[in-house]
């Protein structure tokens, strides 16, 4: 599903990506960790088209993320059609940014309704399904504010859900959140999981990781250092980079 190739990235002097290769395949789970700065965030963003990679291949599911390729050369996607592209990939931040003043469940009707042109009616009969499925029916008709942050965080999760995205990007949606909220929010993406989404997902939560993650990838100075079977790379990590960094973190 996600085919990373040698993917580099630099902002002006600073490269922050140096050749990143992964694969992430249809119905996986990989969590990405690794030492802030590293260049998971950036890598995630890639993805998702809200950077370009400056050299190397990205695909999403085959298709080349924001360059079109033609004649061995390659153009540079027009917005629109990156905003297409971007339409079937779901991301989940660290700060939920729903709309303040609009209702959950108008937070999670506005995209399918602004971008897909779903009626109302229809997008607001499939959203409450999904505030049943992070276990939020009750919420639909309060604002953001009226929620935990953890509470918040799963409606961004059904917010994003909401698009039918053929792929889930979560960038450390746990970390902001009070440790005792936590664990509702990594069950939805348990959940979410088991029921066959593909999923990369930034987090320092070994626990998911160990238990829910298919791969676990170590990235460190903007190159994939070490991946695998997160039990394996857990218990017995291969590189020295990779031991350091997971002993800091236990
Ligand atoms: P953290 O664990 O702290 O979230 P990270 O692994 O997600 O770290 P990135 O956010 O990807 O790291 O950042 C990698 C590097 O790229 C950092 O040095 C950061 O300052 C730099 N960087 C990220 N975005 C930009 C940008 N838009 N312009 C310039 N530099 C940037
Ligand atoms: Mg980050």
């Amino acid at each position: 599903m996600v085919v990373a190739d040698q993917v580099c990235k630099n902002f002006g002097a600073l490269n922050v990506l140096t050749g990143v290769t992964l694969e992430v395949q249809r119905g996986e789970v990989a969590c990405l960790i690794g030492p802030s700065g590293s260049g998971k965030s950036t890598f995630l963003r890639c993805v998702n088209h809200l950077e370009k990679v400056n050299a190397g291949r990205l695909t999403v599911d085959g298709e080349l993320i924001g360059y079109r390729e033609r004649g061995g050369k390659l153009y540079e996607l027009s917005p629109k059609e990156a905003g297409r592209q971007r339409r079937d990939i779901g991301m989940v931040f660290q700060h939920f940014n729903l709309f303040p003043h609009r209702t959950v469940l108008e937070n999670i009707i506005e995209a399918p309704v602004l971008v897909k042109g779903q009626s109302k009616a229809q997008a607001s009969e499939r959203a409450l399904d999904l505030l049943t499925q992070v276990g939020l029916r009750a919420k639909a008709d309060a604002y953001p504010a009226q929620l935990s942050g953890g509470q918040q965080q799963r409606v961004a999760i059904a917010r994003a859900l909401a698009m039918d995205p053929k792929l889930m990007l979560f960038d450390e949606p746990t970390s902001a959140l009070d440790p005792e909220l936590v664990g509702d929010v990594l069950e939805v993406m348990r959940s979410l999981a088991k029921d066959g989404m593909t999923m990369l997902v930034v987090t320092h939560e070994m626990g998911f990781a160990r238990e829910v993650a298919d791969q676990l990838v170590f990235m460190d100075g903007g190159v994939v250092v070490e991946k695998g079977d997160p039990r394996e790379i857990l218990s017995n990590p291969q590189h020295e980079r990779t031991q350091s960094f997971l002993s800091k973190l236990l």
